[in-house]
């Protein structure tokens, strides 16, 4: 006899593809087995939904689920029929037809999932509660649960009347998950939803492979462009606040010959989906959006997000940022600052004749500010937000990768206070530092011309003197006051900086690392790019045929793995985590025989042996004693062994032992002379710019003949 677990577990692996759960989805999901009520805090991309799929599947009668995210119920509900899930939902974009079927299917206990709106659960008269109340229901889960919170930065009165499910069906389990709960949101999710003894999961929300950086927004369309030069064939998403913006973002982009699309509210649902599509299908790498976009977007191999516009709030940005890297790969979160950008939000955070909410939104707005102007780790105060404590700073933010210069700032630190002094405490950041450098611009007052200060600091450049007032207003120098426009005032400590009593000292960025842009990001990573993107065709045809996004066939993660294991028999592409029973008797043959024929094309075998155990792709491979098979390679290799000997000693093909030499070009340690004579690199660098349009080797080995091997070629293309 099974137990639960084991069972839930038999679930995971044969309806849905995988080997282990993550994060705190066991214990979750033993909750619920047990009829408790469960809270459940994950980040984005983490896995809430199989905290409520899988108990659902072991249930006798029906799980519903509560979300608000109407445009996202179909792909959530063909996602789970194409793991062979019953499952369906019912909402104001279907027929009534489509609806009365929705009810028989109910009626009939065939269902297992049925998503809903809250307003339609809550419908007139309860209709629908007493339907439900008609039929086996065994859990109810609450998806979106900061939605029931005014603290939270997407409140929904109608979820306030979902406690009435604790109180009609007080036997019946619910799980409410969210991926953003501060203290004061999570607590509100306890007593609205009058979840008493509920048990809570919290898992970690650090993202540990996004690093953020926040860079002043000046020029930031040609800060944009260096950004993305050196990303070239990466995949991106830039959030602009207006529409206007992204559609001419968008066609800039465009004309500067990059690979780039838009999306928002205003554009033609058609025009809308095909660009998702592109984006999503990694046709077009850049996606240029408002914040419509991205709601449940299950792209793993997005490797930046740009803000060039402030977002209105730390959950907002944490939640879009948090697009990038869900493969667990290196990527980046920038954000162009300006307080010019808070200001202009304030006059958008009212939320008409309800002071206490736009209070609410007032100051998490200027925590958002904060958080530009931050000079300390930026992922301490993003996850402090969140109530998470970081021991260390993180090394992974800017600020924490900047050398700053501490000098004497004294005189600066006088200047700025005396023309703060001088007009007045009544004026901006910029009005000063106008004023300071002696603009001739009309909007300086005449009689502010006059003063002594006016000038005195033009030999200073505008963008330090933003900096320096930010440092001095950051060592309490000098105030800034709240509100829409908010000027500059003395403080107790400004009179002795004035009567020259004290020094003071500033700050100048001397050193900041640049990150590494990963030129062909992907020829460092264990997967064979080529055969990725063969693999990504064939999910293409069966998503236009079956009509759903791609990602409801296989997710990229686990193309991935298919392009890094290479399995070539049924149950080694059972090992490959997303595959499971129905995909694999839907699709399984298709993508063997793809991946079959690319590995005799080029001379590869199965490396399923190489597959850990363990759910998560580790980044770099490992031997079976958890040593680097790379760096194994590399190692013989720097001992003087050729090719054929490492290979021979290795007990793998010397095209391996070349592909493992290959991939350590990218990172400098091996030449491209070490691996390709010298006469051999002009005529694979031609046969590559002319034939490698698809990605597939094949057609340049064809072209180059006998004497060129693929491990030469892989090795140029790595240099290139
Ligand atoms: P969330 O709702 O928390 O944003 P999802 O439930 O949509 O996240 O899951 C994100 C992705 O992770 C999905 O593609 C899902 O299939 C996958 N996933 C969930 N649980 C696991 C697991 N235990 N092992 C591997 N992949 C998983
Ligand atoms: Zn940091």
């Amino acid at each position: 006899m099974l137990t639960d677990i084991e069972k839930a577990r038999e679930i995971l692996k044969h309806q849905f593809g995988y080997d282990s759960f993550r994060m705190n989805q066991e214990p979750a999901i033993a909750a619920l087995l047990d009829r408790r009520d469960c809270v459940v805090l994950m980040p984005t991309g983490g896995g809430k939904s199989l905290c409520y799929q899988i108990p659902a599947l072991m249930f006798d009668g029906l799980t519903v689920v509560i979300s608000p995210l109407i445009a996202l119920m179909k792909d959530q509900v063909d996602a789970l029929k194409a793991n062979g899930v019953e499952a369906a939902f019912l909402n104001s974009t279907q027929s009534a037809p489509e609806q009365v079927q929705v009810f028989r299917d109910v009626r009939s206990g065939k269902l297992k999932l049925l998503y809903v709106a809250p307003e339609r659960l809550l419908q007139s008269g309860d209709q629908f509660l007493d339907f439900i109340r008609g039929t086996n229901v065994s859990l109810f889960a609450i998806d979106e649960a900061h939605c029931i919170s005014s603290w939270g930065h997407d409140f929904r009165p109608e979820y306030l009347r979902l406690a009435i499910l604790k109180k009609e069906f007080p036997h019946i389990p619910v799980i409410a998950l969210t991926a953003t709960a501060d203290k004061l949101v999570r607590k509100d999710i306890f007593e609205r939803l009058a979840l008493d003894n509920a048990e809570l999961f919290i898992s970690s929300f650090n993202r540990p492979n996004i690093s953020y950086t926040v860079e002043p927004k000046r020029n930031s369309y040609g800060q944009l462009l260096h950004f993305l030069a050196e990303r070239k064939d990466q995949s991106g998403i830039i959030y602009c606040l207006s529409r206007n913006s992204v559609d001419s973002l968008a066609a800039d982009l465009r004309d500067e010959g990059f690979s780039a699309l838009s999306y928002h509210a205003g554009l033609e649902k058609q025009t809308r989906d095909r660009h998702q599509t592109a984006f999503l299908t990694d046709e077009t790498k850049i996606i240029v959006a408002t914040i419509a976009f991205g709601m449940g977007i299950d792209k793993s191999n997005v490797r930046f997000v740009v803000h060039m516009d402030l977002p209105k709030n730390i959950e907002s940005y944490y939640q879009e940022t948090g697009r990038a890297g869900r493969d667990g790969l290196e990527s980046e979160a920038l954000l162009f600052f300006s307080w010019a950008d808070v200001t202009k939000l304030k006059g958008f955070a009212e939320v008409e004749g309800d002071l206490r909410q736009s209070e609410i939104m007032l100051k998490k707005l200027d925590l958002m500010g904060k958080f530009g102007e931050l000079r300390t780790c930026r992922r301490r105060f993003l996850l402090n937000y969140f109530s998470e404590e970081l021991t260390d700073d993180c090394g992974n933010c800017d600020n924490c990768t900047t050398t700053f210069e501490k000098f004497d700032g004294t005189i600066i630190a006088q200047k700025a206070l005396s023309a703060v002094y001088r007009t007045g405490q009544r004026f901006g950041l910029s009005y000063l530092v106008d004023f300071l450098r002696g603009s001739q611009a009309q909007t300086i007052r005449d009689e502010h011309k006059n003063i002594k200060t006016y000038g005195v600091g033009a030999d200073i450049p505008k963008h330090n003197w933003f900096d320096y007032f930010k440092d001095l207003i950051g060592q309490g120098y000098l105030a800034q006051t709240e509100g829409t426009y908010p000027v500059v005032v003395l403080t107790e400590k400004s009179m002795d900086v004035l009567g020259g009593r004290s020094q003071v000292e500033l700050r100048k960025v001397i050193v900041r690392e640049e990150k590494k842009a990963k030129l062909v990001a992907d020829v460092s990573l264990p997967y064979i790019q080529d055969l990725f993107d063969e693999l990504r065709q064939v999910r293409t045809a069966f998503a236009r045929a079956e009509n759903v996004p791609p990602y409801v066939v296989f997710s990229d993660a686990t193309l991935v793995e298919m392009a890094t294991y290479l399995p070539q028999a049924d149950w080694e592409l059972r090992k490959i985590s997303g595959v499971g029973d129905l995909k694999f008797d839907k699709y399984g043959a298709d993508f063997l025989r793809t991946i079959r024929d690319y590995s005799v094309k080029n001379g590869l075998e199965s490396r399923i042996g190489l597959k850990s155990p363990k759910r998560e792709r580790s980044r770099t491979k490992r031997d079976a004693n958890g040593k680097d098979t790379y760096r194994i390679s590399l190692e013989m290799f720097r001992d003087g062994k050729n090719i054929p000997q490492i290979a021979a000693e290795r007990g793998v093909q010397p095209s391996t032992v070349e592909n493992h030499l290959a991939r350590f070009i990218t990172t400098g340690e091996v030449t491209l002379e070490e691996l390709v004579p010298p006469h051999k690199v002009y005529p694979i660098r031609q046969a590559v710019i002319k034939f490698n349009e698809t990605g597939a080797l094949s057609p340049i080995k064809e072209f180059l003949g006998e004497d060129y091997t693929y491990g030469e070629i892989r090795a140029v293309i790595a240099s290139m």
